[in-house]
């Protein structure tokens, strides 16, 4: 690390007041851009899940001109469709006590204190219009027999809050945003570029100017002006390479801002989630999560003798360890997922996992199959139980599902202010792509929320503070010297791998890097591992760079190989950050567990004294020499405390 660590000079642009008040204040004092100066500013979005969806489809609505992209070939292939089990909002229909109040302490306290007061609150404020609003779009939430949403529970929390359309929530709203998206598409208020991968960002004089992407089709590379980009690209978790993500998701986005000045924060943070199917073979390319809802009904447990070679069923209660169970009796099955991956991984590594690998731990229905019925486990969870079937032949509702922890979700991303800019201004980064409201663990139906707000309420309010000055400012030319250079870069990158000529899939470095950072920088970390890690981590990009990989010469067609390899260059240098920040934060929180800094009965020791901030990292031009700026967090409302869910 450069031992120049700076003076964090940012602003969070958190607004003054109580915080029931902060948005309000914000929002009545935000400046405006009167609807006929609207169009004359044009916005580009890069993502079409349901952040950017939501985003594009609402500036258009107002009168933005917005160009939105995506590397798939249609917008809702965004990986917002694959969400399943729910959406939070304190609405409190159940009458269990839940209210926004509640909710922001949740979720406080679910990130381990390492989130800001200010957004959390914001965060929970906004999830009831955003339900209202969902439901105006047609989103078929289940509902009870009166007709009211129906709600659930999910880890971390002891009311229910939870939204959920079956096991397909993020489907259903991502459909909600599409069809806004569209409506805006024929209007002729957006332009949507499919099949473009952004490649880099042009920053001119400190600011964000436009962008270049390839057509993933024709190898064309094309640039784009505009006066205000946001980033809405989804998570990097599949930098792990087995994780619950689709194939595609990948860090360029955001890896790419950030070597054009933006903060990264917290890149260690990612949540490894206790209920994915485990692996099965050592040619799998991901693996299928299981949503967390699940926990509701299913209890977790494994044998109790390490000898145990009976089927699940044969075993009799007497020999069952439901250790969530018996460690966390106030929450059980629905600790948190940190916890609950933790737990997991504790009895697999103690050998008393179960499954042909050994790798996994029961979620078993037999006892809610007796109290519910069939009937009433298939209305919550039937795609769910279809999928398992489908992927293992095996009905869960017959024998217990096995499930085993699994990278999932990146808490880390683009630092932004509370109004999701980043430090390089005009640039924006909303949804998974921004660090900003989760803390060291993302509480279960949090992000399909944050997702939406960022998209439909929040940034439609901030990004006008940032145009209302430049309404007679034209686009700069993309002839600009700064796109010119920009290009013959990425040019370049493209030949070198086309012309490479090795040996190495691109897949094989991703295979490798992603085992590393499992046992390094995944559910436990520890001082020696994240050392040795870094090391593996800067050889393995030494061969990878010295141009010992395989990919197809032709750049002017579509080239999966290519797009692959850019990627992965990627991910070779955020690896090392992702290991550079485990190794600094001498403290456990959240997901980010440190062996060396753990309780007596190994629970998570945070140390608020000296570790009360977010790791905010500058580019400095070589990867392994990160500027660290460190911003502050302060708590005046709800105190940081020992996260107990026993
Ligand atoms: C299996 C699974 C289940 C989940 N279930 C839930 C749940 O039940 N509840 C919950 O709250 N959260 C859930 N999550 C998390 C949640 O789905 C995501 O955090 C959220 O949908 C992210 O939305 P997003 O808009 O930020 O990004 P995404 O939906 O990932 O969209 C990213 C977009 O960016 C585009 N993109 C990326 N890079 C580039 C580039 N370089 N150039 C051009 N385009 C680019 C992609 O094409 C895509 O359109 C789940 C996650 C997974 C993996």
């Amino acid at each position: 690390m450069n031992e120049k660590e700076k003076k964090f000079h940012w602003d969070s642009k958190i607004p003054d007041g109580p915080l029931e008040e902060k948005w309000n204040f914000f929002k009545r004092n935000s400046k405006l851009i009167s609807p006929n100066n609207r169009k004359k500013f044009k916005i580009i979005v890069v993502g079409t899940g349901l952040s950017g969806c939501a985003a594009a489809a609402t500036l258009a609505e107002q009168g933005y001109q917005v160009s939105s992209f995506c590397f798939h070939e249609s917008a809702r292939r965004a990986h917002s469709i694959a969400a399943q089990g729910g959406v939070n909002a304190a609405k409190n229909y159940k009458n269990d006590g839940d209210s926004v109040t509640r909710m922001f302490r949740d979720t406080l306290k679910g990130g381990d204190f390492r989130s800001r007061e200010a957004n959390v609150y914001r965060l929970s404020e906004c999830s009831i219009p955003f339900i209202d609003l969902a439901v105006s779009q047609g989103v078929p939430f289940n509902r009870e027999y009166g007709g009211y949403l129906e709600n659930r529970s999910f880890g971390g929390v002891q009311v229910s809050r939870t939204f959920y359309s079956k096991g397909q929530t993020g489907q259903q709203l991502l459909l909600g945003a599409y069809q806004a998206l569209m409506r805006q598409i024929h209007l002729g208020n957006v332009k949507l570029y499919t099949n473009s991968e952004l490649l880099d960002y042009i920053i001119i004089d400190g600011q964000a100017k436009g962008i270049i992407v390839r057509n993933l089709l024709n190898g064309q590379l094309e640039k784009y002006s505009a006066h205000a980009i946001v980033v809405a690209s989804g998570g990097f978790g599949k930098i792990y390479y087995l994780s619950t993500l689709a194939l595609g998701c990948n860090a360029t986005a955001v890896w790419r801002a950030h070597k054009k000045g933006a903060l990264f924060a917290n890149p260690s943070w990612t949540q490894i989630h206790p209920t994915s199917l485990p692996q099965s073979n050592g040619y799998q390319s991901k693996l299928t999560l299981m949503s967390e809802s699940l926990r509701n009904d299913g209890r977790i447990w494994v044998p109790k003798s390490k000898e145990e070679h009976r089927s699940p069923g044969d075993i009799p209660e007497e020999d069952r360890d439901y250790y969530l169970e018996r460690k966390y009796p106030s929450y059980g099955n629905l600790a948190p997922r940190d916890i609950s991956s933790r737990a997991a991984k504790e009895r697999i590594d103690l050998d008393f996992g179960v499954g042909p690998l050994k790798n996994a731990v029961y979620l078993d229905f037999k006892d809610a199959k007796k109290t519910l019925g069939e009937e009433v486990l298939r209305a919550r969870y039937g795609n769910l139980f279809d999928m398992y079937k489908k992927i293992t032949d095996v009905n869960p509702l017959s024998e217990p599902m096995l499930i085993s922890p699994s990278a999932h979700f990146s808490m880390g991303g683009l630092w932004v202010d509370y109004e999701l800019m980043t430090s390089v201004p005009g640039l924006y980064a909303i949804g998974e792509a921004n660090f900003a409201d989760h803390g060291a663990n993302r509480l279960g139906a949090n992000s399909l929320l944050q997702a939406s707000v960022d998209g439909y309420f929040i940034l439609p309010v901030t990004l006008p503070n940032y145009l209302h000055d430049k309404v007679n400012l034209g686009l700069v030319s993309t002839d600009h010297p700064s796109f010119l250079e920009s290009e013959e870069k990425i040019k370049n990158e493209i030949h070198f791998f086309t012309k490479a000529n090795g040996q190495k899939l691109v897949d094989d470095y991703h295979k490798e890097l992603g085992k590393i950072l499992y046992d390094a920088c995944g559910l436990k970390r520890s001082e020696s591992g994240l050392k040795s890690a870094i090391e593996t981590i800067q050889n393995l990009r030494e061969n990878f760079l010295s141009g010992n990989i395989k990919v197809p010469t032709d750049a002017f067609s579509k080239n999966a190989e290519l797009e692959k390899a850019g990627r992965m260059k990627d991910y070779l240098e955020l690896a090392e950050l992702m290991c550079l920040d485990a190794l600094l934060r001498e403290e456990s929180c959240g997901a980010h567990f440190r062996m060396e800094h753990q309780t007596a009965d190994g629970e998570a020791k945070r140390d608020d004294k000296n570790f009360q901030f977010v790791s905010c990292f500058e580019w400095s031009g070589d990867v392994s020499k990160p500027i660290l700026h460190k911003e502050t967090l302060e708590f005046e409302y709800f105190f940081p405390k020992d996260r107990d869910y026993k």
